[in-house]
């Protein structure tokens, strides 16, 4: 492939904006990832921005969701334990039941949500 703008130099390489394929003159190497020198710079700029952004919601959301996967599970097993102190405590009572499927609700929301986080994938480590 040859320079978009010059069709008897070889590009080396590809502007991260409009996807031309540019040789050494025409090119600019900006921060992360090359542009039209003159023209696309500040698209590259806005784009690198935006992915940075991204990888930082992305990150947040995984974060969040182990943080609310653990604390689920511990939720979880402090129902379990108390479901069944009150079993043998309140005998008779519907109580005991009804935190224990809290328990079981909770333990499932924990591993479900621990489970989940592989949906979102490791975001590309930027450089700041
Ligand atoms: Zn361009
Ligand atoms: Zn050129």
């Amino acid at each position: 492939m040859n320079c978009f703008n010059h069709e008897d130099k070889p590009a080396i390489g590809l502007c991260k904006s409009c996807l031309k394929g540019l040789c050494k003159d025409c090119l600019t190497e900006l921060h992360n990832g090359l542009a039209c020198k003159g023209s696309c710079e500040d698209r590259v700029n806005m784009i690198n921005r935006m992915i940075n952004s991204n990888s930082q919601v992305v990150r947040a959301a995984r974060h969040q969701q182990r943080t609310f996967g653990v604390l689920s599970l511990f939720m979880g097993i402090g129902c379990s334990v108390f479901a069944v102190w009150a079993y043998f405590q309140l005998e008779g009572s519907f109580l005991p039941y009804f935190i224990g499927l809290l328990a079981l609700f909770t333990l499932f929301m924990g591993v479900f949500r621990l489970s989940r986080k592989e949906q979102y994938p490791q975001p590309e480590e930027q450089e700041a």
